[in-house]
């Protein structure tokens, strides 16, 4: 069960880096596939393999209504045989990608934001009688999915100064920073969380390390709050596609790409500084927030 595809590394090219003797570069995990985001299938690869393992053939899992994660699980559970069920927090809405994930097959369960809280009682009283149901957690977090995202670091062609990537409950930051650290890497690991005074961060990516770790947290990045957004923040990705033909989401690759770019700007990066950042894919978050873009 994979798609056997390292996906590329991209220069990307601007004035302002040469000028300053800073090279960065792309990893492209929205690559590896159009519906299931980059870091969304290295978190689901090994609970897939682990479902096949113990028999289980349907998938039971959790999201908010723009949840890449739901979106990704019905995804792959329509690539590779299994059937799919998904707990929506908060009352019925319609949206993209919610029509993506019935198209995909998905049973979409509506539950309202008290129950949503329980999400270990809602599967068992739903799926009691059902063995062949396999529990995965909000968002994929878990052990598994933290070793998934962990191999994204063998697939790099060299060495960088810096590596960033952006953060929702911190899984795929810890599992490259083990990546990092299984390879012994010197490279600076920075988190982006992309939350509003994000500094409980640290501790959800310390859940799944398995050696300590150092690392950075930049916590003024969250532009107000979960999907939330600021004129600043939808000029700088409106420029960003237009420079560079890389669709970027506002909820997540977007806000790590300002920063990456704010940082470059103030100078806190050595002339010579290799940066590697991860797009973790979303790019169908773009069209939950259509309307906040102007032409
Ligand atoms: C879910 C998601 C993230 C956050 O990943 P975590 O492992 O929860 O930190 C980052 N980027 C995109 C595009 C996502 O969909």
């Amino acid at each position: 069960m994979d798609f056997q595809f390292n996906s590329p590394v991209h220069k990307i090219e601007d004035a302002s880096f040469t000028d300053k003797k800073i090279e960065l570069y792309l990893k492209r995990d929205d690559l590896i596939h159009p519906l299931i985001s980059g870091n969304k299938w290295r978190k689901l690869k090994f609970l897939l393999a682990d479902a096949r393992l113990q028999h289980k053939t349907h998938l039971v899992t959790f999201g908010g209504a723009f949840s890449n994660h739901l979106l990704a699980t019905a995804a792959a559970g329509a690539t590779f045989g299994f059937k799919t069920t998904g707990f929506v927090r908060g009352e019925k809405v319609t949206n993209d990608t919610l029509f993506m994930c019935s198209l995909l097959g998905m049973h979409l369960i509506f539950t309202d934001r008290n129950s949503y809280q329980h999400k270990q009682e809602l599967f068992s009283s739903n799926f009691a009688n059902l063995p062949e149901a396999f529990f995965i957690d909000e968002g994929g977090a878990s052990a598994q999915a933290a070793l998934g995202c962990s191999e994204l670091v063998t697939e790099l062609p060299e060495d960088f100064d810096h590596l960033f990537c952006a953060c929702g409950t911190g899984t795929t930051a810890a599992g490259i920073l083990n990546g990092l650290t299984a390879k012994n890497l010197s490279t600076q690991f920075h988190a982006v969380p992309v939350f509003k005074n994000a500094g409980w961060m640290r501790l959800e990516i310390e859940k799944y390390l398995l050696k300590e770790a150092s690392f950075n947290l930049h916590s003024q990045y969250g532009f107000g709050g979960y999907a939330k957004t600021t004129p600043d923040l939808l000029f700088f990705i409106k420029k960003f596609i237009a420079a560079t033909g890389i669709l970027i989401d506002p909820v997540y690759t977007g806000k790590m790409l300002f920063a990456v770019y704010d940082l470059i700007n103030k100078n806190y990066f050595l002339p010579g500084s290799k940066i590697l950042a991860v797009h973790t894919g979303g790019i169908f978050g773009l069209l939950g927030m259509k309307k906040q873009f102007q032409f």
